[in-house]
């Protein structure tokens, strides 16, 4: 079967960031990240998608990991799914903007990451964390997502591809616009 994929490469720094509109259950990388809850529990949105492409042996894991605290990010197998690994990472409940919810979604993002570099990852994929269900205004998180991905090129570990995976057109408009603007004063 043939899938279309609608989206955009960019490069910065010699590596690649791809800002496509889809599903990140079929996204093939190294690693996909999870919007997971702190319990690790399973939930609605991306996080269900995952568990259910996915099968059981990845609820299997995150239970004998037992939690992950708001800004740290877990690593597990990625069952059925196209990924090797799925990142859980929990990102901050929207609160209004005064309860460190940029720092806290930008140490979401930095964590999974690191984690992908610890562990030699080439490619990794986002969902766009916090703002569904947790209710983060999507053009202040797309500003804090691809801020912590281009610090982390720049940094040049083991990383060579990240892709943002955004579900609605508008999310997705919302991430190219803000990418042509960061790679613009980055230049
Ligand atoms: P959070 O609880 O962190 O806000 P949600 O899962 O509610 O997480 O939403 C995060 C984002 O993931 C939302 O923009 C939602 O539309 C999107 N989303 C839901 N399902 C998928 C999927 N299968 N692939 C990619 N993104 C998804």
């Amino acid at each position: 079967m043939v899938v279309e994929v609608i989206g955009v490469r960019f490069e910065y720094k010699g590596r690649v960031i791809d800002v496509i509109q889809g599903d990140i259950t079929k996204v093939e990388v190294d690693a996909i990240v999870n919007a997971a809850n702190e319990g690790l529990r399973g939930g609605g949105g991306v996080d269900g998608a995952i568990h259910r492409a996915g099968g059981p042996g990845i609820m299997e894991e995150c239970r004998k990991i037992g939690g992950c605290p708001t800004g740290l990010a877990v690593i597990t197998t990625a069952g059925r799914l196209a990924a090797k690994h799925v990142i859980h990472t929990v990102g901050p409940v929207w609160q209004g903007g005064g309860k460190q919810e940029s720092d806290l979604l930008k140490s979401a993002y930095e964590s999974s990451l690191r984690l992908a570099g610890d562990k030699k990852l080439k490619s990794i994929a986002f969902p766009s964390i916090s703002t569904g269900v947790y209710g983060y205004p999507i053009e202040h998180a797309a500003r804090v997502a691809i801020g912590a991905s281009l610090d982390n090129l720049e940094g040049g570990r083991s990383l060579e591809k990240i892709v943002f995976v955004l579900f609605s057109k508008s999310d997705y408009n919302t991430y190219l616009v803000r990418m042509e603007e960061m790679l613009a004063e980055r230049s």
